[in-house]
């Protein structure tokens, strides 16, 4: 069987670092199981959705390198929606409620202070024909309930194990809004068993929807996919990530100039037994990632770490990976990518660390170190040089001045590439040239 799985964001905000998790975790199940993923949008709740918000969300997958191969749009799929309604609405499972927002609430309260559960009474259910004649008299529309079983609903997770979700500590779920708009549970439940959706990947915010979906695919006689609830991305201090939080969102972590893979491999191996690792592509992680490696515990982001991965991704990127990027920048040349790559945090620091080959840079010359440099100068051999060059120049010069280690080392790199660290001297040298070095050095 070809596992079908959906990635269905609210396109009410941008990606952020939080809900690229599902995405990418559908994203290598699908991968690894030659399966098909769907882009699914929850785009129900109009208020709230824009399709500035959807494009954004397709953008931001794109960038992480998520394709999917199919996209819909729920506000495009209502009619499928309505007939799921009225086939429950003939089977006795959905029914009309009048309450108010506020008298919910006052409801609740009230079942609080008694120390009762605060789920819905079904105060809805024992109304009569004419009760609801007269309340739509008073101008009141209805919204729907979904009668649920009241039951241990049990399924068993692929990441959690057996599960059970006792639907009668629940109220009986809202599927349709008073002005006849759907709210997501029914038409996540439909769009599944019209795409044949074979396995849920969400979040374990999730896990009590499921225990009410799972009554609803029942009683539309669809097949109850498998489902696989992941512990979500936290802050350091344990925070859930907001969509209003903009500072982990993907478009930001992009303009900062982090690696998509790196902000890929973050999103989805936090928390997991895979360790995370500059992986070189995404196929490796789909065949390495399974869901029993995701743990139960939490799964908190540490800023620190990406900065470290993405650098360690940099310092082993292949020039073939990297060409087209340097063309980009005028500095697609192998040996001047080999050298510098291992100085870089992100990858447009190439652009700075470059001048340390074409210059234009400053050189710093102590003033101590002034007559030392001169010599350095005079002593800089004639080309052509090969790789023995440096070791040569330096042995003469370390001869003939008494210096050695740092005295001898770090003067040249300053005057040479105008900072205390960087590439190494011997390679650079031989990039720079002699004509370039001199003048450095004079
Ligand atoms: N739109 C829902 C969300 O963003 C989808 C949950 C699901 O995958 O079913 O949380």
């Amino acid at each position: 069987m070809t596992p079908i799985v959906r990635y269905a964001p609210s396109p009410t905000g941008r990606l952020h670092l939080g809900n690229a998790r599902p995405a990418l975790l559908n994203w290598f199940y699908a991968q690894a199981n030659g399966g098909k993923f769907v882009l699914r949008m929850d785009d129900t709740d109009l208020a709230r959705s824009t399709r500035a918000f959807a494009d954004g969300i397709e953008a931001d997958l794109t960038w992480l390198g998520v394709r999917p191969d199919i996209l819909v749009r729920q506000s495009e799929r209502t009619t499928m929606y309505d007939a799921a309604r009225d086939r429950l609405m003939a089977a006795g499972r959905l029914y009309p409620c009048y309450e108010t927002g506020d008298e919910l609430d006052r409801r609740r309260k009230r079942a609080r202070a008694l120390g009762n559960p605060p789920i819905y009474d079904r105060a809805a259910l024992r109304l009569t024909d004419e009760d609801r004649a007269k309340l739509e008299a008073e101008g009141r529309r209805p919204h729907w309930r979904f009668k649920l079983d009241g039951r241990p609903v049990q399924f068993n997770d692929l990441i959690k194990g057996g599960q059970t979700v006792n639907t009668a500590s629940m109220s009986d779920p809202v599927l349709v809004r008073e002005d006849g708009s759907y709210l997501y549970t029914l038409p996540s439940v439909v769009d599944d068993i019209d795409m044949g959706i074979t396995h849920v990947i969400r979040g374990e915010d999730h896990v009590s929807n499921t225990g009410t979906q799972i009554e609803i695919f029942e009683a539309l006689g669809g097949n109850v996919p498998d489902f696989a609830h992941h512990n979500l991305l936290t802050d350091a201090d344990g925070q859930g990530f907001s969509k209003r939080l903009g500072s982990l969102s993907l478009s930001d972590l992009r303009a900062q100039g982090y690696e998509a893979i790196a902000v890929a491999i973050m999103a989805v191996l936090t928390g997991t037994s895979l360790p995370i690792e500059p992986y070189s592509s995404f196929a490796e992680i789909a065949e390495k990632l399974d869901l029993s490696m995701i743990s139960h515990g939490s799964a908190r982001f540490d800023p620190a770490e990406l900065d470290s991965l993405n650098a360690r991704i940099l310092h082993t990127m292949p020039y073939s990976v990297a060409r087209p990027r340097l063309e980009q920048f005028g500095l697609a040349h192998e040996p001047m990518w080999d050298l510098l790559r291992e100085n870089l945090l992100k990858f447009d620091d190439i652009k700075d660390m470059a001048r340390l080959v074409t210059g234009p840079m400053t050189p710093i010359i102590a003033s101590e170190d002034r007559e030392f440099i001169s010599l350095a100068a005079k002593r800089l051999p004639d080309e052509p040089w090969d790789g023995d060059t440096w070791g040569q120049w330096t042995s003469a010069l370390k001869a003939e001045s008494g210096r050695k280690g740092k005295t001898l080392f770090l003067p040249l790199r300053l005057a040479l590439t105008g900072r205390p660290d960087g590439p190494e001297l011997k390679s650079l040298l031989a990039l720079v040239g002699r004509k370039a070095c001199l003048d450095r050095l004079l």
